[in-house]
This record gives structure tokens, C-alpha cells and sequence, in this order.
């Protein structure tokens, strides 16, 4: 039996180490005198764990600062070939996998198009795990230097090792894809909704950045969100939280492809707005037509911009965020042309308080940065777990 005080110093150590790592991998290179203003801890433990770090190749040294008269100082910085992710983007249309460094820079890209309503189980499954091989190969990286395949999904996705998904727009009903993927490759599988990932990459690298209470609102076809409550991605009991398209607008409403009726998503979703709007497409057409509608003064345009606003303004009084990001290839679009309207709309729908506290703004990493975030789950599980030999000595914590 591990005896208590000696699990406490452990945990401590790599508490120290996953805290260092997370700060040097946020801040960019930084010298270890500004870690300890950073991190709060000591300089000597700062002196400590950044050395086990160097040791173990997971830092570099990343040239050197002048610090006021003394001897310049030596930045540090995560080594971004250390470990490689994988992303996947399981999309209405496409399969997407990409391959990233730890700086996120995309080193090799597979993509496989989807039939429209064709979201057969076997053939996704089968897309990914080429994807995969396909991006290790074309990388040339070796496997052993991936550190894991993070999957974003639609629907809810069931934490646990089967990784239950319940996509009802997708035709998926309660689909093992944890279990199916990891039938065929051995890498660590991270697995969430597609909307929660897009949300992770935002608040990392995109518009997010800094907040510590934010929603995305991810606006496409389908119409989502990924809520941030003090910095944490919020779930719910079982991670079905952020299901924003699926609230109700209108008592016995519009028919949403969920099955229910009066959903914002029957409302706001691109497809519905193109229904609404008397413009028939099909998946290769949609995105150009959404775009022409958006800037053509049709009132179709300014009641999905009210519904928007009223979508927008429940969020706000619901979780207070002092940030909302406005994403999805339908909303940026909806955004860069209307973004005034949409606040109007919004303030007019909420209450003055939290209204005055929040801002809406667009999100930075365009439409297609769920692979990213996918990626990001598996950076977020590296930067948490990270551990070495030193972590097993007898350890002096400081
Ligand atoms: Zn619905």
C-alpha cells in the first residue's frame, strides 16, 4: 500500500510540473525568473522542475532576455516536436484528419467527403483510421511521438471508454465510436462534440483568449455552443451542456431535424434560414447561397437576426459571460455583415446588467478550426499528465 505522505509529495511534484508546463505553454518562451511570477511557486522549485523538464527534452531553451544589469536570462519554452496530435473533424460533409506539432502548426492533412445524409457508422470509422495512417505517414513522424487522436463529433458525446455518441441529426443513435476507433489504432483517444472542441481552440488561440467566462456559439447547418464557466469547459451531468440550438424559441414552431419543434436551430441554422428564404440547395450550394441571402436585404435575413439577438440574449442572462464568440461558417458570415444589428438585437432581448458586461465578437480561427480543437484535447491531456523518472524520486518540494 502506498503510504499517504509519500503519494502527497508526488502529486505535489507533478501538481508543480503540470502548473510550470501549462503557464510555459500559454505564455510562450519565457525566462524562469518570470515562471515564478507567473506560477506563484518558489524560485527554487521553479529551478527544480524546469530542469526535469529540460532533462527530459519536453522544454527547450529559447535564446536569452536582458534582465536589468545582471546577467541575461534564458527563455524556455515547450519543445513543440517533443509530441505530435492528431485532430479530427467528423463533419456533415467530411471526414478531416490533421497532424499538428505542439505549437499547432498542421504537418500533414487527409480529407474524405461525406454524402450528403450518408453518415454511415462503418464508413466514418473507416475515413478516420485511414486519415490517421494517411497523416503519420505524410508526416513522417514517428508513432511513437504521438501523444494521442482527439475526435470532434456532432451530438453528445458520453464521456467514458465507449465514448457512447447521440447524434440524432446524424442518424446516430447511441454508436460506440470509442470502442470502433480503438479497434484500429493505438494511440490515446480523446473524444468530445465537435462544437465543444471549435469552443476549446477559440479560448486558446482564437477570440476566447483571456476570458475566463465565455460562450461560443457555433452557428452552421446545426447551431451549438460550448459554455465556459470559470474556465472550464461546462458539461452538464452528462455532457450533453451547450445544446443551445435545441432551446425553444417558439411554442410549437418551426420542425427541427431534431425532431422536436420551435428549436433557434429551425430558426438560425443555415439550412433553415435558406427554407425559410425559399432557396433550395444541396450541401455544395449552401454556404455561396447563405452568403448571397445574408447581404441581400431580404427580410428573412432580419428576422434570423432577431431570433439570433433573442438566442444570444437568453445565453447572457442565463450564464452571465463577460464574452460571446460568434463562430460557425454561417455565423461569421451573419457577423461580418450584421454585427451591430446582432447586438441590438441582443440587448433588446436581455437584461441591461449582464448585457453591459458582455461582449460579442466574432471568432478568430475561422470555420473549419474543429480539427484544431480536436487536436487541443489531446495538448490539454499532455499538458496535465506529463510525467517523468524524477516524479518517482525521492523528491524535495519546495
Ligand atoms: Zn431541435
Amino acid at each position: 500500500m502506498v503510504r499517504p505522505e509519500r503519494r502527497t509529495v508526488r502529486d505535489l511534484r507533478r501538481g508543480n510540473r503540470a502548473v510550470l508546463l501549462r503557464a510555459l505553454y500559454f505564455a510562450g518562451p519565457t525566462s524562469r525568473h518570470e515562471l515564478t511570477a507567473l506560477t506563484g511557486l518558489s524560485a527554487a522549485t521553479v529551478s527544480n522542475v524546469t530542469g526535469d523538464l529540460l532533462a527530459d527534452d519536453i522544454i527547450v531553451e529559447a535564446g536569452l532576455v536582458d534582465s536589468d544589469g545582471g546577467r541575461p536570462r534564458v527563455l524556455l519554452r515547450v519543445n513543440p516536436t517533443y509530441g505530435f496530435a492528431i485532430g479530427v473533424d467528423v463533419g456533415e460533409t467530411h471526414v478531416r484528419v490533421e497532424l499538428f506539432d505542439l505549437d499547432m502548426n498542421e504537418l500533414a492533412k487527409s480529407e474524405f467527403a461525406l454524402r450528403p445524409g450518408a453518415h454511415d457508422v462503418d464508413v466514418v470509422v473507416r475515413h478516420v483510421l485511414s486519415g490517421i495512417d494517411a497523416v503519420v505517414a505524410d508526416s513522417g513522424v514517428p508513432p511513437s511521438k504521438v501523444l494521442g487522436v482527439g475526435v470532434g463529433v456532432p451530438g453528445i458525446v458520453e464521456r467514458g471508454p465507449e465514448a457512447m455518441i447521440h447524434a440524432q441529426t446524424f442518424g446516430w443513435d447511441s454508436v460506440p465510436l470509442g470502442t470502433l476507433l480503438r479497434a484500429g489504432t493505438p494511440f490515446p483517444l480523446h473524444i468530445d462534440n465537435g462544437a465543444k472542441t471549435m469552443g476549446q481552440a477559440e479560448m486558446w488561440f482564437g477570440a476566447g483568449r483571456g476570458s475566463r467566462h465565455a460562450v461560443i456559439a457555433l452557428i452552421g447547418s446545426g447551431v451549438g455552443a460550448s459554455i465556459i464557466a470559470d474556465g472550464m469547459t461546462y458539461r452538464g451531468a452528462n455532457s450533453s451542456a451547450g445544446e443551445w440550438g435545441h432551446t425553444k424559441i417558439a411554442i410549437g414552431g418551426r420542425s427541427c431535424r431534431c425532431g422536436g419543434r420551435g428549436c433557434l436551430e429551425a430558426y438560425i441554422g443555415a439550412e433553415a434560414v435558406l427554407e425559410r428564404a425559399g432557396i433550395d440547395v444541396d450541401t455544395s450550394t449552401e454556404q455561396a447561397a447563405f452568403a448571397e441571402l445574408v447581404t441581400s436585404g431580404s427580410p428573412v435575413v432580419d428576422e434570423t437576426v432577431e431570433y439570433l439577438g433573442a438566442g444570444l440574449a437568453n445565453l447572457i442572462n442565463l450564464f452571465n459571460p463577460e464574452r460571446i464568440v460568434v463562430g460557425g461558417w454561417a455565423g461569421l458570415l451573419l457577423g461580418q455583415h450584421l454585427l451591430t444589428t446582432i447586438k441590438q438585437r441582443a440587448a433588446e432581448n436581455c437584461l441591461t446588467q449582464p448585457y453591459s458586461t458582455a461582449s460579442i465578437v466574432l471568432g478568430r480561427l475561422g470555420p473549419d478550426a474543429v480539427a484544431l480543437g480536436a487536436a487541443t484535447l489531446v495538448v490539454d491531456e499532455f499538458l496535465l499528465s506529463t510525467t517523468s523518472s524524477s516524479v518517482s524520486r525521492e523528491p524535495a518540494v519546495s
